[in-house]
């Protein structure tokens, strides 16, 4: 895949365990390369669809400078979320050396070096209770305001028959497909949340409906622990995941069967007929 590569950067910092380094400050050695595609760089021959990497290489610099972290790998960390969110890349791997770390012994350096990208993930969203568009469109703000998530794309609500127990209030639903930072855990806790902001602000009518976020998928990853099961145990069985999902990403497929949403909705239609 294209990439830009910027090797052997020096930047001055106060980064370290020992509080000598925190006052004194060393210079810290940063390699990175940034992953982005070049096709329309390429058709237009302009800085403004390229990664300006001087600009880029200026914005490590003063990173590095104008934070202190205790370790390396802190720095490594946040400096490549904050290149992702800044520069349209897709994935960016860094390496930062400390050649003068405190080690006394002769070595020639100390690195650490770490990948991350964007992660393509589908949420579902449900409400049954209250003002359930007023709900499911705070959902939606939330996503869209978090600088950890990139909301790419969300299902026109539609409005369903109520699974399980009958006697509720018909549900509104809607699946929206992201890119996030986050890992499948850190979505969990931030979808849960926006949840409680909901829950929160209809204190009288408190119940766990007003708003259901649940984690579809999330790129091929198959969870199975006690706070998380993804790709989402019932999705398969639920008309009111599978149609609002069909109708954004037909052809995402669940790693665990290797099927399509397209095949799962069909099939699931195909059952509900017989
Ligand atoms: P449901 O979504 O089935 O109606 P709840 O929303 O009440 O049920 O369940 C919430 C709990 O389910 C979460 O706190 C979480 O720990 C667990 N869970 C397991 N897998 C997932 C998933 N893929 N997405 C969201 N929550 C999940
Ligand atoms: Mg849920």
């Amino acid at each position: 895949m294209d990439k830009v590569i910027i090797e052997g950067l020096s930047c001055f910092g106060r980064h370290g365990v020992l509080p000598e380094e925190n006052k004194l400050g060393q210079n810290f050695i940063v390699s990175c390369q940034l992953y982005y595609d070049f096709t329309r760089a390429a058709e237009t021959d302009d800085i403004e669809n390229a990664v300006n990497y001087a600009e880029v290489a200026e914005f490590i610099t003063e990173y590095v400078r104008d934070n202190v972290f205790k370790l390396i790998e802190t720095l490594a960390s946040r400096l490549a979320c904050e290149l992702l969110k800044r520069y349209g890349i897709s994935k960016v791997e860094i390496r930062i050396d400390k050649p003068s770390a405190p080690i006394d012994l002769p070595f020639g350096t100390v690195a650490v070096s770490l990948c991350r990208r964007w992660s393509k993930a589908y949420i579902g969203l449900g409400s049954n209770m209250g003002d359930k568009k007023m709900y499911l469109d705070m959902a939606v703000n939330e996503l869209k305001a978090d600088d950890n998530i990139r909301l790419l794309k969300v299902a026109d609500y539609i409005e369903t028959e109520p699974y399980g127990y009958e006697a509720q209030d018909r549900f509104l639903n809607s699946a929206a497909e992201i890119e996030t930072l986050y890992s499948p855990h850190e979505l969990l806790n931030r979808l849960r949340a926006i949840e409680q902001l909901a829950r929160r602000e209809r204190k009288i009518h408190w119940g766990p409906r007003t708003l259901d976020l649940d984690i579809l998928m999330y790129e091929d990853s198959i969870i199975n622990d006690e706070e998380l099961t993804i790709p989402h145990i019932d999705m398969a069985n639920r008309e009111f995941v599978l149609k609002p999902l069909c109708s954004i990403a037909p052809y995402a497929i669940d790693p665990v069967t290797g099927m399509s949403v397209k095949e799962m909705y069909e099939r699931l239609k195909e059952r509900s007929n017989n």
